[in-house]
């Protein structure tokens, strides 16, 4: 994401509500659009964490609920030419927020959107702190489908984490999500740990397959620069992941999860038949979304652009934005840091790279009438390449991964990713 220093960025409004590039999938006789609400706050940060996430901010909530809510408000007008079908409340740790908090934004986006009846709306939630009545309040406001980070279900790979909740306490916040009448759970995962052996890895999966959830996601660990994680390998305390445990245990999963019932239909993503997550494949094909909250990003009427990442200067922008619509009648949107219009190129490239990690794969037809040029030619060698060397495949008028190239996917996305302009 390009960032204008310092500056605000203004995304082109036009009237045009499905440029090239973002195909118009239909909801309730308008165009679909997705809401993602973010929420910045944690009660401690996870060792291997680089969300925009913040410890010991709380004293910001107060301010920030209200920010969120302006900004609903602020980009509503924009969005009355589309109907949602997906809210999605990531974080940090939005089952943080108070009942009364929640009540407030979920109230506001109703009145200021048109939410299909049947839309998902989607809470990420961390064991640690949930209990049953702030459950059972979630469920009352509309929340659906409960994302819980569960990670692992052993105790010494938690701490390795620095995650605060025990696998007894995944145990009675499962228990308290279904008896509230959540009835569409994911439970995050985390494999490939440093000093892992394949069969901890299967205890901890076979364990939460005894919950039953309707959807699990699978990542292989990454020590990502900046985390805590990352300066212990730096320093020599930690070693560094081993690649070789981390695509056993992958192989391990899609084998097993398979033979539990559950449907493959990401690169880190199973799902029980009809519980796939309908808000992220909002993105990985390349659909309109639009996010509101320090942080969140933004793919919409052909535009890309993301907000502060800081809380307390999200929240001034915010406010900001709207003394100056009260003062002009019009202003820029204070609180979006930086953004772009995606070219012709970079379109193709993001679609095919976010396709690509469907089992569905890309349509290759689908593709050429969206964007007016055939993937075979747009990608040629990278297609013919990959194809070679048996990583990509065509089934059905479809490209995708092979099983191989699941393992392999970055090497297939290198080469499709257009080459970075000449300095
Ligand atoms: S709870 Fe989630 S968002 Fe918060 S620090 Fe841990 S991993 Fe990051």
């Amino acid at each position: 994401m390009e960032r204008a220093g310092g500056g605000c960025y203004a995304p082109r409004m036009t009237s045009s509500i499905s440029p090239v590039g973002e195909p118009a999938r239909m909801a309730g006789g308008k165009p679909a659009l997705a809401l993602y609400l973010h929420i910045p706050f944690c009660s401690s940060k996870c060792g291997y964490c680089d969300f925009n996430s913040y410890e010991g901010l709380e004293h910001l909530v107060p301010e920030y609920t209200p920010a969120l809510v302006r900004e609903l408000e602020l980009w509503a007008p924009a969005a009355r030419p589309f109907h949602v079908d997906t809210v999605f409340f990531g974080g940090g740790t939005p089952s943080l927020t108070s009942l009364d908090d929640m009540r407030a934004i979920t109230a506001a986006v109703r009145t200021e959107y048109d939410i299909a009846p049947d839309a998902e709306w989607t809470l990420e939630a961390n064991p640690t702190e949930l209990t049953r009545e702030h459950l059972e309040g979630l469920r009352a406001l509309g929340i659906n489908r409960l994302s819980m980070g569960v990670q692992s279900m052993r105790q010494d790979e938690l701490e390795l984490l620095e995650r605060e909740h025990t696998p007894d306490r995944v145990v009675q916040a499962v228990e308290d999500a279904r008896a509230a009448g959540f009835d569409n759970m994911n439970l995050d995962l985390i494999f490939g740990l440093i000093g892992q052996r394949t069969e901890q890895w299967q205890e901890s999966l076979e364990r939460v397959i005894e919950f039953r959830p309707e959807h699990l996601s699978c990542y292989a660990l990454t020590v990502e620069p900046g985390t805590a994680l990352y300066y212990r390998v730096q320093k020599g305390q930690l070693p560094d992941p081993d690649p070789d445990v981390a695509a056993e245990e992958y192989e391990w999963t899609r084998e097993r999860l398979a033979r539990a019932g559950y449907e493959q239909y990401e690169i880190s993503n199973w799902a029980q038949p009809g519980r796939a997550c309908r808000h992220n494949l909002v993105y990985w094909r390349a659909e309109p979304y639009l996010g509101f909250g320090a942080g969140a990003h933004s793919f919409f009427v052909g535009q890309r652009f993301a907000n502060l990442d800081a809380p307390n200067r999200y929240t001034d922008a915010v406010n900001a934005t709207v003394e100056a619509r009260a003062a002009s009648g019009s202003a820029a949107m204070q609180q979006i840091a930086g953004g772009e219009t995606p070219d012709d190129v970079t379109q193709q490239a993001d679609a095919m790279i976010l396709g690509l990690r469907l089992m569905e794969g890309v349509a290759l037809d689908e593709f050429a009438t969206r964007f007016g040029v055939r993937a075979e030619t747009a990608f040629a060698d990278a297609i013919a390449k990959h194809t070679r060397l048996g990583l990509l495949e065509v089934v059905g008028g479809r490209l995708r991964l092979t099983s191989r190239g699941l393992l392999l996917s970055n090497e297939v996305f290198v080469d499709i990713l257009p080459d970075p302009p000449e300095e």
